[in-house]
């Protein structure tokens, strides 16, 4: 497990499996996705070691319903007492603690997922907050809600134009430098995916942080043609 300042304000929290992000400023903490169940213990262990306390975790921000990022979500909600926000199609799947749609697994890739399932497994979760596309909230000056469904039919992402940052989820995700667009069995609709990637390269964000993959600082440029 990593964790540390990437730019002021803006912490990644990785472990082998997921990145999550945490937003530091004195007014709260605001985390952007939880990661699996064994999360838990290091974001609080994290933000201990910040000064500050569980309780200073007002918001929490998910881009998508994925085990792997939502995994924590019910114990950290119950440690800190942050609300939950998430997109309609998303918080439905959450509260009811199932995928928000069926990957698209062939004969090995579902045996894959049945022999890992218990590794991606949720427990769900009230959400507090629904959040609509070109919706913003005041963290980091004002972070808007970016629409990037195609990974899940629901998933969101997140642009603070103050930090020039995309919080980008699954919706893409990185190798060797370059921005990869959500692909394979895991995505719901690969055209969506690529229509969205399309509007987050025309933001032209300075960093993306990904679930999946590095953090891309001096974007511009290293999202795919
Ligand atoms: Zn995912």
């Amino acid at each position: 497990m990593q964790a540390m300042e990437i730019t002021p304000n803006i912490h990644i929290i990785s472990g082998r499996v997921v990145n999550c992000f945490l937003i530091v400023e004195p007014e709260g903490l605001t985390l952007i996705d939880t990661g699996i169940a064994s999360y838990e213990k290091k974001i609080t262990g994290y933000i201990a070691s910040l000064g500050r306390s569980i309780h200073d975790l007002k918001h929490i921000l998910l881009t998508h319903s994925d085990g792997d990022h939502v995994g924590s979500l019910a114990a950290l909600k119950a440690a800190s007492g942050a609300k939950v926000y998430t997109s309609a199609i998303e918080a439905q799947a959450i509260e009811a603690g199932i995928p928000s749609r069926e990957p698209r697994f062939n004969a090995f890739g579902k045996f894959l997922a049945r022999t890992t399932s218990g590794f991606f497994k949720f427990d769900p979760c009230k959400v507090d907050h629904i959040l609509t596309p070109g919706q913003d909230l005041p963290i980091l000056e004002r972070l808007w809600v970016v629409p990037s469904p195609g990974h899940t039919p629901g998933h969101i992402s997140f642009y603070s134009a103050a930090a020039k940052t995309l919080f980008a989820g699954d919706s893409l995700h990185s190798s060797r430098d370059e921005l990869l667009c959500s692909n394979g069995p895991v995505t719901w609709d690969e055209a969506e995916a690529l229509a969205s990637m399309r509007l987050q390269a025309g933001i032209r964000p300075r960093m993306v942080c990904v679930g999946h993959g590095k953090v891309v600082k001096k974007a511009v440029g290293k999202f795919p043609e």
